[in-house]
């Protein structure tokens, strides 16, 4: 055979790559155990995708022998094998699966450990795939054969800067009927890893809940299954105990973490099936990918079918877990999974079945459902403009941070509203500690009205839908008129309030209307300020002023121009029309000053500082 004589090819790992080994062979990470889950999982999901492509060509397990996977220590050697009878790799899939790192999330993940100083504990928390291997392994050599293929190929690496390939010799290609056999050449220090009872260790403690056997192959003696392999969301609830589901939870969705909460039931009547969901309690690194996959598994009668069947709305892409129907055909496609009726009906019934179910949680265990809100909330509140029909739900759903406290509910501000308020007020920015700081809340804070502070991304864009809760608006305090005459100062702010004499209010606002021109679209007298002199809104009709930002970040605002709020109370703005000569300087600090304050720059930041010392020097000379 011509095979055995070609020269094995050397290729570079992709830059990412690389900076991820290096990384990993660097890290002081002790947890190295978790290199085993990651080998078998990727194993399980070979033999996932055989039994999903053996259902249009049956040819491919023709043997009959149902996929398995074997772990094969040999001390002598030092080597761990993790070997499995599933669907295998082409050579060009050898070289792009593990050369490269395909998906944008692990790709930021991988930026992120270069920075992060606990770079170590990422690694532990959320895996880093087949690349985990090179924790233990000095070198690693996989061999495989596609399903069906007569060629089977060899990928080597010792971690640096590449790898090599080349065409299996014939005993490994004899010994390599189909799928893939991964060898690790153990590092010294993780001789531990040949010791069967470690290995036993960590299968029952991540992998147990694989669907196919795992066989353990001693030196000697026979192999012997350490999985359970049971369909664990098939068995009655009363047998399952805690231990069992968190187990469950961390071989099912690949975790190290605790659900925050388990919802496990079966479905029967129109359609059967059983659903066994998990919300983790802590928040993996592609939560804001762009792609907003979902990961929830789809079995039918036990097989595994697909992990991108978008069983749940995008905004609950967090939830991990399986949903095993009875009725689907075994042979549906990908594209006939989009559109299945049946499908959309379980999408339907378990996304409300969720959604209370966390409703539930958050009236319960408060401080389970706490979990869940701090990690995914910016994720659910997606929902609420995206999800109409649910929009009263999430809204209910939401806890924020008020200018009254912390995890707020919208049912609890409403309970404690202001004798004549009308509406629900918010503000939109980037910070909690500025947003506190904004002299937008003034007027607010003088009559004891409760502000939600918003501060996620997401804010900007749920909140740009007309809402209401409980009957009550939600009203920007940075967009258009608002009008607090008819709610009473509260006592204990009444006297900060000392009258100070007002500015001529008409020739007040000609004069900075002047001075400013096409800067801002209109100027007008404040209700929203006590203390601060100016602010800028957006007008009734524009987009909110957070939403604006955001959109001008990716060059796609409008350019709607603010409105300067101004107090003609306040000594700066009364200044205005006794001192003509500096009208123009005062004007147009109070439109930079506003800027600042919502976390703008000045349009001339060097204009800003001239103006700012011309008008310090003229008051010294005063
Ligand atoms: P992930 O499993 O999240 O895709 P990994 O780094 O674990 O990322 O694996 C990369 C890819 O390599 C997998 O997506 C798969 O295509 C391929 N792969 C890894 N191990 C195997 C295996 N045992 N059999 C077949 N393909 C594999
Ligand atoms: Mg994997």
């Amino acid at each position: 055979m011509t095979m055995n004589t070609a020269t094995p090819e050397t290729q570079p790992f992709q830059a990412e790559v690389a900076e991820l080994l290096h990384l990993m062979v660097h890290s002081v990470y002790s947890e190295t155990d978790i290199f085993l889950r990651e080998l078998i999982s990727n194993a399980s999901d070979a033999c996932d995708k055989l039994h999903y492509e053996a259902i249009a060509t049956p040819d491919l397990i023709a043997d009959g022998a149902s996929p398995e996977i074997r772990i094969v220590p040999d001390k002598k050697a030092r080597t761990l094998a993790v070997v499995d009878s599933g669907i295998g790799m082409e050579k060009q899939e050898l070289i792009d699966n593990l050369g490269t790192i395909a998906r944008s999330g692990t790709k930021s993940f991988v930026a992120r450990l270069a920075e992060a100083r606990d770079g170590a504990n990422l690694i532990g928390q959320f895996g880093v795939g087949f690349y985990a291997a090179f924790m233990v392994a000095e070198r690693i050599v996989v061999t495989s054969r596609r399903a069906g293929s007569d060629q089977v190929w060899v990928w080597s690496s010792s971690g640096g800067s590449g790898f090599e390939i080349a065409p299996a010799d014939e005993e490994a290609a004899k010994r390599v009927a189909r799928g893939t056999e991964i060898v690790l050449h153990l590092k010294q220090d993780a001789e531990k890893y040949l010791e069967a009872y470690e290995i036993e260790r960590i299968v029952r403690a991540y992998s147990d809940n694989i669907q196919f056997p795992i066989f353990l192959v001693p030196e000697e003696g026979e192999p012997r299954q350490i999985n359970s392999a049971s369909a664990l969301w098939q068995r009655p609830k009363s047998e399952l105990s805690a231990e069992d589901y968190t187990q469950a939870y961390r071989s099912i969705a690949g975790a190290f973490d605790e659900p925050a909460m388990t919802l496990h039931y079966r479905a029967e009547g129109r359609q059967s099936y059983a659903v066994l969901l998990f919300a983790p309690s802590t928040k993996p690194f592609d939560l804001f990918d762009q792609a907003r996959k979902g990961k929830v598994k789809l079995y039918v009668r036990r097989v595994f079918i697909a992990d991108d069947a978008e069983l749940l709305p995008a905004y609950l892409r967090f939830i991990r877990g399986v949903i095993d129907s009875e009725d689907l055909p075994l042979n549906i496609s990908r594209e006939m999974l989009q559109n299945n009726p049946q499908l959309a009906q379980i999408r339907k019934a378990v996304t409300g079945r969720l959604i209370s179910e966390l409703e539930n949680l958050g009236e319960k265990e408060p401080e389970a459902f706490g979990k869940i809100w701090n990690a995914f909330g910016a994720v659910i509140k997606e929902g609420i403009w995206e999800d109409f029909e649910r929009r009263e739900k999430l809204l209910a759903l939401s806890r924020f941070t008020t200018t009254s406290g912390e995890k707020r509910t919208l049912k609890q501000y409403v309970e404690d509203i202001k004798p004549n308020q009308t509406d629900i007020y918010y503000l939109v920015g980037d910070s909690i500690d500025r947003l506190k700081s904004n002299p937008k809340l003034e007027a607010a804070n003088a009559r004891g009205v409760e502000v939600l502070l918003l501060t996620d991304p997401v804010d900007a864009f749920w909140t740009a839908t007309p809402l209401d809760f409980g009957g009550k608006p939600l009203k920007s305090l940075s967009q258009g008129d608002v009008d607090f005459g008819l709610i009473p100062v509260a006592e204990d702010k009444a006297e900060d309030k000392k009258e100070e004499p007002a500015a001529d209010e008409a020739m007040t606002i000609t004069l900075v209307k002047e001075a400013l021109g096409e800067r801002v679209s209109d100027v007008r007298a404040s209700q929203r300020l006590t203390s601060s002199a100016s602010c800028l809104v957006a007008s009734g009709e524009a987009r909110d002023r957070a939403l604006e930002r955001l959109l001008a970040q990716h060059d796609k605002g409008a350019g709607q121009k603010p409105v300067l709020e101004i107090n003609l109370k306040h000594p700066l703005v009364a200044a205005i029309a006794e001192t003509r000569d500096a009208a123009g300087d005062l004007s147009f600090l109070l439109l930079e000053q506003a800027q600042i304050l919502d976390g703008e720059l000045p349009e001339d930041p060097a204009a800003f500082a001239g103006r700012l010392n011309r008008l310090v020097l003229r008051g010294l000379k005063l």
